[in-house]
């Protein structure tokens, strides 16, 4: 054998290794395409709520920036000991998200003037949960033991690299597209992993606690196993909020509520990670779960997933094209200053925005959210993801049973909104109406009322509180007015 022959493979790999890091970074738009495979009308569904969420948007623009609180729990799911990440480590990672939330990040000074002024203050702030769906202290942290090695949906092996090759030449586009596709085809057959598997205690992951309650994120291990060699696929993927039952214009019927959440691959979580192997400077910093973070509330990337006449739905960001933006190489991370020129749509006459937590450039550049990426995130955090605030999730073991027997209908509701309450005497209780923020707006004197007068009430999301000596339980309605 010469060693031509087996120099082949090695450039192979070599190949393999740099095209798939040219590649990695976000599963979102490979998340959205998996589920509309076998939801047909999800995209449809999370268009709707996204328009919904500019119009809430628009209507409350207007409103105060008060802090949002959003309870958090993080997962970890880990088969190795270096994925099984310190509680600082997550510790840290939550208050980076505070800083990008309310723009407290230094290098926010860094971004261009012209951007620097479209900078917005997202106003969420991010906790720990202190009590879990049982009413139990916790430090909102969870460890868990996976027989898993990696839950990215994709089977390399050697022999489908063999072949490849052997159809594309040293075409290495070609290559790589059948690699990529056959491998995930290859899963889906012999019924591998699948993205959202981390989130099944029945598939090696652990389920969610209440999605409408806590954010869950998951924090795991997401690198392919290729001949032996960790090599990233994805640093994480989220789904935008879509068809949650307290949000007007529902349309959606489906229950994804078991798959919300944010799933982040252990080597980009955090800023000081010791187990920042290939992925290295290519995940620094924490903005990983930043950019989720925005899928999470709805954000898309700034280019749309798609050439210049694609859009990402937000007015003050500039258009971008995909194809010309995933160009971040690990080993060679470019100085910020020299993407300034870049700019993949020209007719729009602003360069790419390189500041921004959804573009698709060197995550180290990123330092910004805008305005009204801000007003939408806000907008889904007092709409379809208002469950996440509040204080329901303080409950304690009582509440949370009383809360299973209380009952509020018609819910979306024009005029009267009728109360029942099984397992307790409705006449002990105050019933006090609260906007999403905790203002208080009606308050029913006449304990035992069965019936709350909605119509003067503005159109939105209510908070319906029973009260009596220290038990306190909660239902959200949707009011349209
Ligand atoms: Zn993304």
């Amino acid at each position: 054998m010469t060693k031509k022959v087996l120099l082949l493979p090695f450039l192979l790999l070599c190949f393999v290794q740099f095209s798939v890091a040219q590649h990695v970074y976000c599963g979102h738009q490979r998340a959205m395409n998996n589920l509309a495979n076998q939801v047909p009308s999800f995209k449809q569904a999370v268009q709707q709520t996204f328009a919904e969420a500019q119009r809430a948007a628009k209507a409350n623009a207007s409103r105060s920036n008060e802090l949002l609180q959003v309870q958090v729990v993080v997962h970890v799911v880990h088969n190795t000991e270096v994925q099984n990440i310190s509680d600082e480590l997550v510790a840290e990672q939550i208050a980076i998200l505070n800083e990008d939330f309310q723009s407290l990040n230094a290098d926010q000074a860094n971004a261009r003037d012209m951007y620097k002024a479209l900078a917005g203050n997202a106003g969420i702030e991010f906790v720990l949960a202190t009590t879990d769906p049982d009413g139990n202290p916790t430090s909102g942290i969870t460890r868990t033991a996976t027989e898993v090695e990696t839950f990215v949906d994709l089977d390399l092996d050697f022999a489908a690299l063999l072949e490849a090759s052997a159809e594309c030449g040293l075409d290495f586009t070609c290559i790589q597209e059948k690699i990529l596709v056959g491998g995930l085809e290859e899963n889906a057959e012999s019924g591998g992993v699948q993205m959202d598997d981390v989130k099944r205690s029945d598939r090696g992951g652990i389920d969610p606690w209440d999605t409408e309650r806590y954010l869950n994120i998951w924090v795991t291990n997401l690198n392919i196993d290729f001949l032996g060699q960790s090599m990233p696929a994805i640093l994480g993927f989220a789904y935008p909020p879509v068809g949650a039952p307290n949000w007007p214009d529902e349309v959606f019927e489906e229950d994804l509520s078991a798959i919300a959440g944010v799933v982040i691959h252990h080597e980009a979580f955090g800023k000081s990670n010791a187990g920042d192997g290939l992925i290295g400077n290519l995940a620094d910093g924490g903005r990983t779960t930043t950019h989720e973070m925005g899928h999470y509330f709805g954000l898309r990337h700034v280019h749309g997933d798609g050439g210049c006449g694609e859009d990402d739905g937000i007015s003050d960001t500039p258009a971008a094209d995909a194809e010309q933006q995933a160009q971040a190489d690990p080993e060679n991370l470019p100085v910020c200053e020299d993407l300034y020129s870049i700019d993949t749509c020209p007719e729009d006459d602003m360069p790419d925005m390189v500041e921004n937590y959804m573009d698709y450039n060197a995550i180290t550049c990123q330092n910004l959210f805008t305005i009204e990426q801000v007003e939408i995130m806000r907008a889904m955090l007092q709409g379809p993801r208002a469950g996440l605030l509040g204080q329901q999730v303080t409950s304690t073991a009582e509440e949370i049973a009383a809360t299973q027997g209380f009952e509020v209908y018609p819910n979306p509701t024009a005029n009267t909104l009728n109360l029942s309450l099984t397992g307790y005497d409705l006449a002990d209780f105050e019933v006090r109406v609260q906007n999403i923020l905790g203002a208080t707006v009606t308050v029913n004197v006449t304990k035992g009322n069965t019936q709350i007068d909605m119509s003067e009430l503005n159109s939105g999301v209510y908070l319906v509180n029973l009260v009596k000596e220290d038990l306190q339980i909660v239902k959200k309605v949707s009011v349209l007015n």
